[in-house]
């Protein structure tokens, strides 16, 4: 496989879980809209504007807070009212880093810096939210987190993300990244730490090796806490509970309405079960979901019609059979 591209986003995905590198990076799947990619989107947007265009002092409060209204981000909220919620928690959280930030405010070397640097014949492409430079003339790479847990130093040293800007920076400017830092900004702290060689080498051993399983065409997916993704429809551990659910959703009519797909006499047979179903006491609910699971689109057309007459059968002669029928 040609690829010679890879971000530190690319990279992360493929290490959670290969397939889903695989749907979103190469076949172009979207992502889903989400509360928290919004809500980080908004946050870091202010954070940026706040020391964008270079202002030789930052925006006025009132300005900043405008900014922020006028940019807010609403996709993916449940409710309005979760929205709201929010919304407002962003307001506060960026009325403390603004009192805060103000204080020694000072011009960046970069906002929001996009990076294409040429790595082994690999190209690293990546986002850097804030350079500054240090008293000692070397740089402080800064990135912004709006997750709710802060990330604790041992998290740092082992941060990709934070090795793979060290390298771009360093490649960029030809300035060293001294200082690395986490800015999380729902308690406004940061974290800061640096990069020694066998950390870069161990980064680099890992993009490489990535970037060759991407090669091979290794797209195995991998089961893991985010499961399922957005795609359970392409994994081959969650589609059949995706077909399960789609017909569990179905309407009742819906069922009984395939005499393309479904011959008549099968019809016939389900309609058949159906009543035998409700003289038995089960409520409609669970006879609709069980009779589309099993005689549904899917699995109706698999059916022949003496598997059918036979589960019918069986269903008949016993009291308790229908796990055992319709497992
Ligand atoms: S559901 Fe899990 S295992 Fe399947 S593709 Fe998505 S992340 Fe990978």
């Amino acid at each position: 496989m040609m690829i010679n591209k890879l971000s530190y986003s690319a990279i992360s995905t493929y290490l959670n879980c290969p397939l889903q590198y695989k749907l979103v990076y190469i076949d172009g799947l979207k992502l889903l809209p989400k509360p928290y990619f919004s809500f980080g989107n908004s946050l870091h947007k202010l954070v940026a504007y706040f020391f964008k265009d270079m202002f030789l002092k930052p925006p006025a409060l009132d300005d900043f807070l405008k900014y922020y209204k006028d940019n807010w981000l609403s996709e993916g909220y449940e409710t309005k009212e979760n929205e709201k919620e929010h919304f407002l928690l962003g307001e506060n959280i960026l009325k403390e880093f603004y009192n805060l930030n103000k204080k020694d405010y000072k011009k960046p070397i970069s906002v929001e810096y996009y990076f294409k640097v040429d790595f082994n014949n690999i190209i690293l492409t990546g986002l850097i939210d804030r350079v500054d430079k240090l008293p000692s003339g070397n740089l402080e790479i800064i990135d912004y987190k709006s997750g709710k847990v802060i990330p604790t130093i041992y998290d740092l040293n082992e941060d990709l993300q934070l090795s793979i800007y060290h390298i771009a920076a360093e490649k960029t400017w030809n300035i060293l990244p001294e200082k690395l830092t986490i800015y999380h900004l729902r308690s406004n702290t940061s974290l800061s730490t640096k990069r020694g060689i066998k950390q870069l080498d161990k980064a680099k051993e890992l993009v490489f090796k990535v970037l060759e399983e991407i090669k091979k065409g290794n797209f195995k997916p991998k089961i893991g806490r985010f499961c399922p993704c957005d795609f359970p429809q392409h994994c081959p551990h969650f589609s059949k509970e995706v077909k399960e659910e789609n017909i569990k959703r179905e309407d009742n009519n819906k069922i009984f309405k395939k005499p393309k797909k479904i011959s008549k006499e099968k019809v016939m047979l389900i309609n058949e079960l159906w009543q035998l179903m409700l003289k038995k006491g089960y409520n409609k609910e669970d006879a609709k979901f069980y009779i589309t699971f099993n005689f549904g689109k899917e699995k109706g057309i698999e059916l022949t019609l003496e598997e059918l007459k036979s589960a019918i059968e069986e269903f008949k002669d016993s009291k308790d059979n229908f796990k055992r029928v319709y497992d």
